[in-house]
């Protein structure tokens, strides 16, 4: 099987399962125990802390582990509007494409009273950072744009967009879950004051995650019990999934540039390729994209039999419509960059990271230009489109 789905989720590394292990092994005890073993526990875990704030130049005070990248966002965005609510301010400030742990977050706050501003991107999904600006209200208390997006791969002008939230004194917000161990961050430099990532994306355990939180920063506590995360985060830590996450992320950094270099190599092949498919598009920006992210739109099929297709060649992709959550409804990031519906329910995803090769690369090429093919030669749109009852919308 050539797997080419790391957006969803990676494989976790020998690290980290390494690491998994010796937590069960040796470091079972309960952190908050003051015996030998909680406070052996204790220790590997303020030392996963300090790997992780390394990892995006934070203070490891500033790290509070969740279960995942879903719990970072959620508890990030509630914290600030909660605050921001105790101050008068009720206007929340996000983007299009943001994942659904965001919108959907938003959309509760919405039902609660909170007003919430979605700004769009343009047809290469970039926000504009001046349409940020012209959001922003005396009454905002967060702004919450994504570091990098998931579907199509492209990353947005952050560092600019902190720098505004900044010198306007709005708490910023970042969902760098696509990001963190592929693009180098900085909390600092990116005037970012909280940021969410988690460990499956790059190649550590799942159901396990962070949410930084810049000291200052609105946070409020999400699960209430004891005094795990200082406070922050109840439940006992799950120190398996931290150590596993923290070595995988240690492990992603220290061979970033080799791994982002190799999969930009197959990226670019790949993008090349596949648009010699005619009447294909790429989705998001040609170069201000993630390493790995290749997304296309082909006129006149379904993107769902073409992923069933591409899995019975023993190829792992994703569509960009969210079939997989039983909804017909295509994506909203395809969307929000302007695809009509009948173009956008025709995507297809392939997201190739360090242990993906140029072979794998060419037999994807070739089997979705096989599948292409085949599922046009049976669909009733394309026969119109070939006959001229209807226009193409990707010349
Ligand atoms: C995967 C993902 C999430 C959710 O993370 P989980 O750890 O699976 O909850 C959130 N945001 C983005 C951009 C993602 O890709």
């Amino acid at each position: 099987m050539i797997y080419a789905d790391n957006a969803a989720t990676t494989k976790t590394s020998p690290a980290a399962r390494q690491a998994m292990l010796d937590a069960m092994e040796r470091f079972w005890g309960n952190p908050s125990s003051l015996h030998t073993p909680g406070q052996q526990a204790r220790e590997a875990l303020q030392t996963a802390r300090e790997a992780v704030a390394r990892a995006i130049g934070a203070q490891p005070r500033e790290i509070c582990f969740t279960s995942g990248g879903s719990e970072a966002d959620n508890q990030a965005i509630v914290s600030a509007a909660r605050v921001g609510a105790k101050k008068g301010k009720k206007h929340l400030v996000t983007t299009a494409i943001e994942h659904h742990a965001v919108l959907h977050t938003m959309d509760q706050l919405s039902k609660e009273g909170f007003e919430v501003t979605l700004i769009p991107v343009d047809e290469s999904g970039i926000v504009k950072v001046e349409d940020v600006a012209a959001a922003l209200r005396e009454d905002t208390a967060l702004v919450s744009v994504m570091f990098a997006n998931n579907e199509i791969g492209t990353i947005q002008p952050i560092a600019e967009i902190g720098a505004l939230c900044r010198e306007r004194g709005v708490p910023f917000h970042t969902d760098a879950v696509q990001a963190v161990g592929h693009l180098p961050i900085d909390v600092n430099a990116q005037n970012i004051d909280m940021l969410s990532l988690s460990g499956h994306k790059f190649h550590g355990p799942r159901g396990v995650g962070a949410l930084y939180v810049r000291r200052g920063a609105p946070l409020l506590p999400f699960i209430h019990g004891g005094a795990q995360e200082s406070g922050r985060r109840a439940g006992t830590e799950n120190l398996p999934a931290i150590l596993g996450m923290a070595a995988a992320l240690e492990d992603s950094l220290a061979h970033m540039e080799e791994n982002s270099a190799h999969a930009a190599g197959l990226r670019d092949a790949l993008i090349e390729k596949l648009s010699q498919i005619p009447h294909a598009a790429l989705n998001g920006h040609r170069e201000r994209r993630l390493p790995g992210n290749v997304s296309f739109c082909f006129e006149g099929i379904e993107g769902e039999s073409l992923l069933l297709l591409l899995d019975d060649k023993g190829i792992a992709a994703s569509s960009g419509s969210a079939c997989t959550s039983g909804s017909l409804d295509p994506s909203h990031v395809l969307l929000a960059i302007g695809r009509p519906h009948e173009v956008a329910h025709g995507s297809l995803r392939l997201t190739l990271d360090r242990s993906n090769t140029m072979e794998e690369v060419e037999a994807i090429a070739q089997a979705a230009k096989e599948v292409v093919t085949y599922l046009r030669d049976m669909s009733p749109v394309w026969k119109a489109l070939q006959r001229g009852e209807r226009s193409y919308v990707i010349q």
